[in-house]
C-alpha cells in the first residue's frame, strides 16, 4: 500500500479541509509502555490468579497506524484505527 506523504482532508481543530502530512506513529520504549500492557506481560509470568495461555503464533503482517499532522495549526489526528498491510510505504509527492 503506498500513502501519499502530504494529503489534503478535514482538520477537526481547523473544522476545515487543510494540508496533512502522514506519519507512522513508532512503538514506544519498554518505559513507557501503557498501564495495560505492563500488567498482561506481569499476568503472563504468574503473577496474580491463573495466567493466560501464551499466543502460539505470530501474525503475518504487522497493524501500521498512521497520524496526521495538520500544517495550519500543528496538531496531529487519526482517520480511524490501524490496519494490517503487508507492504506500506509513503511516497512523496
Ligand atoms: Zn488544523
Amino acid at each position: 500500500m503506498k500513502v501519499p506523504k502530504t494529503q489534503r482532508i478535514y482538520c477537526p481543530y481547523c473544522k476545515k479541509h487543510t494540508g496533512h502530512e502522514v506519519e507512522v506513529t513508532k512503538k514506544k520504549s519498554r518505559g513507557k509502555m501503557r498501564q495495560g500492557e505492563r500488567r498482561f506481560r506481569s499476568k503472563l509470568k504468574g503473577y496474580g490468579s491463573f495466567p493466560r495461555p501464551k499466543p502460539d503464533f505470530e501474525k503475518a503482517t504487522k497493524k501500521v497506524d498512521l497520524r496526521y499532522k495538520c500544517k495550519v495549526c500543528g496538531k496531529k489526528h487519526t482517520k480511524g484505527q490501524g490496519f494490517r498491510v503487508k507492504k506500506f510505504e509513503i511516497v512523496k509527492v
